[in-house]
């Protein structure tokens, strides 16, 4: 038996990168997917057809969560599609790095709520269901950057950053419900997010990683999958860098 065996898990931000990993390692583990995307509507088709022929069963769910009324209704079709919610993971996210004396507000703005308001939106949406079965794991991915800061994306940071003092009090306020709050800080994933940054940059997140190497997707998603797996139900609160020792706490 697989151990997420008849559990739904809405993953947002899966149509590629670390979210699609993520729904997939899921889907393999038993759980029913949603996977949500903003504008990537053909990438998420073909990975639900991709989790379907493997045997899981997945929904594609177009939202942008950065949008309360979206984030709302994302988790309006997951009930309606599956009658429950036993996983979110808030994934989505975006840079739009820069020098803050550079930065616009616009780009300020985009990013916290890309990355941090949708963390807002989707945990709200899906807190009713999980109080209710008094049960539930939400696991949010920020990043070493939230950690140790880094020039030129403050407002990425900042946003991350965010995201780890949601996650405390969050699972502080829901603990006494069984719905455990946790949160992942990936190292430096190759992806579309970070493909955009100069080799320079690979090569030395490269030489300053203990391990020697770079993350991938599935190194992230087999985080996500211990925190919802039922041998985690007893760790709440936390951070879990998985991040080959790039950033040590
Ligand atoms: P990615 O390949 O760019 O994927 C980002 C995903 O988020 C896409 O599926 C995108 O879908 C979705 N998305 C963006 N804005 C959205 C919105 N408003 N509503 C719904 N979906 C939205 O990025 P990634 O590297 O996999 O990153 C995933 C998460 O890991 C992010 O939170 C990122 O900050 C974090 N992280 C990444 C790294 C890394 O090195 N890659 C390191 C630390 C943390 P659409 O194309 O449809 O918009």
């Amino acid at each position: 038996m697989n151990s997420l065996d008849g559990q739904v898990a809405i993953v947002t931000g899966a149509s590629r990168g670390i979210g699609a990993a993520v729904a997939r390692l899921l889907a393999a583990r038993g759980a029913k997917v949603v996977i949500n995307h903003r504008a990537s509507a053909d990438a998420s088709v073909a990975l639900a057809a991709e989790i379907k022929a493997a045997g899981g069963e997945a929904l594609v769910v177009q939202a942008d969560v950065s949008v309360v009324e979206e984030a709302a209704a994302l988790v309006k079709a997951t009930l309606s599609a599956y009658g429950r919610i036993d996983i979110l993971v808030n994934n989505a996210g975006t840079t739009r790095d820069n020098l803050i004396m550079m930065m616009k507000e616009a780009d300020w703005d985009a990013v916290i709520t890309t990355n941090l308001k949708s963390v807002y939106n989707c945990s709200k949406a899906v807190l009713r269901p999980m109080l209710k079965q008094r049960s539930g794991r939400i696991i949010n991915i920020t990043s070493v950057v939230g950690l140790s800061g880094a020039a030129g994306q403050t407002n990425y940071a900042a946003s991350k950053a965010g995201i780890i003092g949601f996650t405390k009090s969050l699972a502080k306020e829901v603990g006494s419900r069984q719905v455990t709050v946790n949160a992942i800080a990936p190292g430096f994933i190759p992806t579309a997010l970070t493909e955009v940054l100069p080799e320079e940059a690979r090569q030395q997140a490269i030489a300053m990683t203990p391990l020697g190497r770079l993350g991938t997707g599935e190194d992230i998603a087999e985080a996500v999958a211990f925190f919802a797996s039922p041998g985690a139900s007893f760790i709440t609160g936390q951070v879990l860098s998985v991040d080959g020792g790039l950033v040590m706490q």
